[in-house]
């Protein structure tokens, strides 16, 4: 019997079994991207609301020929642009597994089991202490915000005000503390969270792009004499333009002394942590009060997956706590439960700024028992192998230039000439980079660093081989060759 409102839920195995044919083919990521048909699907898809539906078979039918054929290739193996990546397939079945099974992440079920049971083997991989509360949230944006959230409740706490209950105390100046490289979602979780953007104090970097510790020191020391309340320290474990990683054991040091939080942000690299060459870069980790890290970058989980930890579960209790409810809290019973809905089971949404959410960790969860640590491990490990395997051929061809030392995956190199300026070469190297993405066979992306131009492959793709790599160094030398024959 059809809905009233003819909406189908009872043919779900079709419905999937319907468009499955097309994201395969999709995965394959063969011919033109989205870009060649643009006019067509945009034409298609920008239509009135309908007055009337069309029923289930035709949006299938959308969805196989117009959507999915003309939707984001960024899992394709070329594909090294920014900090991001399509899943792999267990993260993606668990992520319908739990959009139909698991549709809250709380109650007494196993997805709510699994969300815990998937922060836990996240602290276990990542060197995080256990007694820490951790939480999934939508992203590095969210999972930052929770991080620097905590930290302004325990820099108010420590002057006897209660931030979440009483807000910002007026004629009171404050500052977060960060490298010049920081990601810029720390501006807007200070601009969202009252603080401002203006009171996050930009600390220059030294030759190898981590915060400058002298500087960092005096910026403290003038502040404190200054009666400038330290909300936090933030240090980023993987910086998004070179990989970086800051001097966390100092900086927790500093932190220390001044009595303050530490924040880090390891949205792409805390994972880097997993290959020994680079874990020593990790040390002091420990220490910190909140640490963020993306599980949908480097462990290629479908979009929407970010994850704080904090070290003081009370204070992020008190912080995030949703307060009491009717609403919610009158159903709950103590002891075993006789009923899903008897109790919250694990619970998130004190710890959290969602109250409903997806059950991300079944996603996390499906990963790490498919592949184990040891997977993960291999995963970091050859990313990081194709960083450096790509700055010595870039230090081999005298006509590439490596512009920041490999830390983890991101390798910063240009094409270059001899005869050319730095400003030829940036405009130089934005028109390569350009033929890259219109070519599609190898995309990364670009930054800036020193002021010069730099083509930034970041490699957490796993579907990427060093074929990929090789193939990007050899193509941006092609490319380069040709244009500046022409000119
Ligand atoms: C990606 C990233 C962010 C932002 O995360 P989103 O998931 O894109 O919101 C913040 N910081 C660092 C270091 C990142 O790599």
């Amino acid at each position: 019997m059809p809905n009233p409102d003819h909406a189908d839920s009872e043919n779900l195995k079709d419905a999937i079994e319907a468009i499955l044919p097309a994201l395969e083919k999709f995965n394959r990521f063969e011919g033109e991207d989205a870009s060649a048909r643009e006019k067509e699907w945009k034409a298609a898809l920008k239509e009135d609301l309908p007055e009337k539906g069309v029923g289930l078979e035709e949006v299938l039918g959308i969805l196989t020929d117009t959507v999915i054929p003309n939707g984001l290739r960024n899992g394709m193996p070329g594909f090294s642009g920014w900090v991001t990546t399509a899943p792999t397939s267990s993260a993606a079945a668990a992520g319908l597994a739990g959009m139909v099974a698991g549709t809250q992440r709380f109650w007494v079920q196993a997805f709510n089991t699994l969300e815990l049971v998937a922060v836990e083997w996240l602290k276990e991989l990542l060197g995080i202490p256990k007694e820490w509360q951790g939480t999934f949230n939508s992203g590095g944006s969210v999972a930052n915000l929770i991080g620097i959230a905590a930290g302004r409740q325990y820099a108010f706490e420590r002057i006897g005000i209660d931030v979440a209950q009483d807000g910002l105390p007026p004629d009171t100046r404050w500052r977060l503390y960060a490298s010049e490289e920081i990601h810029h979602v720390v501006h807007r979780a200070a601009a969202i969270l009252g603080l401002g953007r203006s009171s996050l104090a930009h600390i220059p970097v030294d030759n190898e792009y981590r915060i400058d510790l002298k500087a960092l020191e005096d910026a403290l020391k003038a502040d404190k004499k200054a009666g400038v309340i330290p909300v936090a320290v933030i240090a980023t474990a993987g910086t998004v333009n070179t990989g970086t990683i800051d001097p966390i054991e100092e900086m927790a040091d500093l932190a220390d002394e001044y009595e303050t939080w530490l924040h880090v942000d390891g949205a792409y690299g805390g994972f880097g942590i997993l290959d020994e060459r680079v874990a020593p870069l990790y040390k002091g980790i420990e220490r910190a009060g909140s640490i963020a890290v993306d599980p949908h970058k480097w462990m290629a989980i479908p979009i929407g997956c970010g994850s704080t930890f904090v070290r003081d579960r009370a204070l992020m209790g008190r912080t995030f706590n949703l307060g009491e409810a009717e609403y919610l809290e009158g159903s709950v019973v103590e002891g075993e439960a006789h009923s899903t809905f008897d109790n919250f089971g694990e619970l998130f949404h004190h710890f959290n700024i969602e109250q409903s959410s997806p059950s991300r960790g079944a996603r996390v969860w499906a990963v790490l028992k498919e592949i184990g640590k040891e997977g993960m491990r291999e995963r970091v490990a050859r990313h990081n192998s194709f960083a450096r395997s790509l700055a010595e051929l870039a230090k081999m061809d005298d006509r590439l230039e490596l512009l920041s030392e490999p830390v983890l995956s991101i390798c910063c190199f240009r094409y270059r000439a001899p005869e050319m300026k730095d400003e030829e070469l940036n405009d130089l190297n934005i028109a390569i980079a350009a033929r890259l993405r219109a070519e599609g066979q190898y995309v990364p992306s670009t930054t800036v660093v020193n002021e010069q131009l730099a083509i930034r492959p970041c490699y957490i793709n796993p579907h990427t081989t060093q074929a990929e790599v090789d193939g990007l160094a050899q193509r941006v030398r092609e490319i380069g060759d040709e244009m500046t024959a022409e000119g």
